[in-house]
């Protein structure tokens, strides 16, 4: 019989941020989004930055996710992440800053900033407040 739900397990080297049964899966795949649904084919995938959004009991919730890796394979899917944050757990005046941080850093072209690691580090606060659902045009 075709199965209905399968495991999903969100995990960074700090903790488990997520683990439940879901309907459906949608994750950040580096070369695009990637839909799962129960009974997929074993599978690997490197992962960007960006946001997983799950379904469960029909309502669909959102996890920021730092990159990282995703691997599926008899109903149980796992994302590895150096971070990733279940939305109602961002701390939005954190990421804001933080994106507010990089921008100045970005911006400061005398200074001796590490750019890649600015760049980085104001991808993952704007991916933190999208998927917290505030509106970021005002940091872009
Ligand atoms: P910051 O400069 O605010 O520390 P960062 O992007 O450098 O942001 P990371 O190195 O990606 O932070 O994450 C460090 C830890 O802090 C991880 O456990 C991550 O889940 C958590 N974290 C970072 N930003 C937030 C946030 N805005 N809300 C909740 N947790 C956060």
């Amino acid at each position: 019989m075709a199965a209905r739900t399968m495991t999903l397990e969100v995990i960074t080297p700090e903790r488990v941020v997520f683990r439940d049964e879901v309907e459906s899966i949608i994750v950040p795949g580096a070369e695009g989004l990637l839909g799962i649904l129960p009974d997929h084919a074993p599978m690997v995938a490197v992962l960007k930055i960006g946001i997983l959004t799950y379904r469960k009991n029909g309502e669909k919730r959102r996890v920021a996710v730092a990159g990282g890796f995703f691997e599926v394979a008899d109903n149980h899917a796992i994302v590895l992440s150096d971070a990733a944050e279940r939305a109602e757990e961002i701390d939005v005046l954190r990421a804001r800053a933080a994106a507010e941080r990089a921008r100045r850093r970005l911006a400061d072209r005398n200074a001796n900033w590490d750019f890649e690691r600015a760049r980085a580090a104001l991808h993952r606060a704007l991916n933190r407040l999208r998927a917290a659902g505030v509106d970021t045009s005002d940091l872009q």
